[in-house]
């Protein structure tokens, strides 16, 4: 279904393992939220320490430059509140407990009816699930376990209740990099800004034209689907 932001109530909490996943696969709807005054909250997972193949680099260097790389393409998309949980990269199945917890706990402070996040289910086995990076895969899990079944029971983690934070129970959830997405937002207008955004991830090759292509060719692909020019797409999960 094409769908517009609309169906996406503020404000919306954005739960993403690694800095340029949230511009890769959703800065369009992102930024035409923004666009419409809804209030996006990003979460960072970790801040992609140790995404490089240069031997000289250190963590705490590459962490550092992927979160300014990150708060600048956050300002092109709009949003101003930006959390890093910092994580190591490649190690989030190790802290699921701890990341359910966090999670749980912005769940209840920001209290979002809209959640985006990545997709916890593996695809087919094809070659497109290589692209499931294990992460990602955690990281969707996590965040639906906080939302689906910790945030709105009190007898998950009580000392947030004893903090003063209430149960909550978000509404809708929306999975990036799915295998069965079904639910297509039309970002052709927002289409400049999200390149932009994503071309601040350099330290990743996001500034290069062919990745501007391959960003291209995607949203295209997408937009077939859906009807129109250039969209994104998510699988939507009610959780009732
Ligand atoms: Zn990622």
């Amino acid at each position: 279904m094409t769908a517009s932001v609309r169906d996406m109530p503020g404000p919306v909490l954005v739960v993403a393992a690694h800095p340029d996943d949230i511009e890769v696969h959703c800065g369009g709807t992102v930024a035409t939220l923004v666009a419409q005054g809804v209030a996006v909250t990003c979460v960072l997972c970790t801040s992609g320490n140790r995404g490089t193949s240069d031997p000289e680099m250190t963590s705490e260097q590459l962490g550092t430059l992927r979160e300014q790389e990150q708060r600048a393409a956050a300002e092109v998309l709009g949003v101003t509140d930006i959390r890093f949980l910092r994580h190591d990269d490649g190690d989030l199945a190790f802290v699921a407990p701890l990341l359910r917890e966090e999670l749980v706990r912005l769940i209840r402070e920001v209290r979002p009816p809209t959640i985006i996040t990545h997709d916890p289910y593996p695809g087919d086995g094809g070659q497109d699930s290589c692209s499931i990076y294990p992460d990602h895969l955690t990281v969707g899990g996590a965040t639906f376990q906080a939302a689906y079944l910790c945030a709105p029971g009190p007898l998950f983690y009580p000392e947030h209740l004893r903090a003063g934070l209430e149960p909550f129970k978000p509404s809708l959830i929306y999975l990036t990099m799915s295998a069965h997405p079904d639910f297509f937002v039309d970002i052709t207008a927002q289409w400049p800004v999200k390149l932009r955004a994503i071309q601040m991830h350099r330290s990743q090759g996001r500034h290069t034209p062919e990745n501007d292509r391959e960003m291209e060719r995607i949203a295209r692909e997408n937009g077939q689907r859906a009807g129109v020019e250039l969209a994104e797409a998510f699988r939507l999960l009610r959780p009732t």
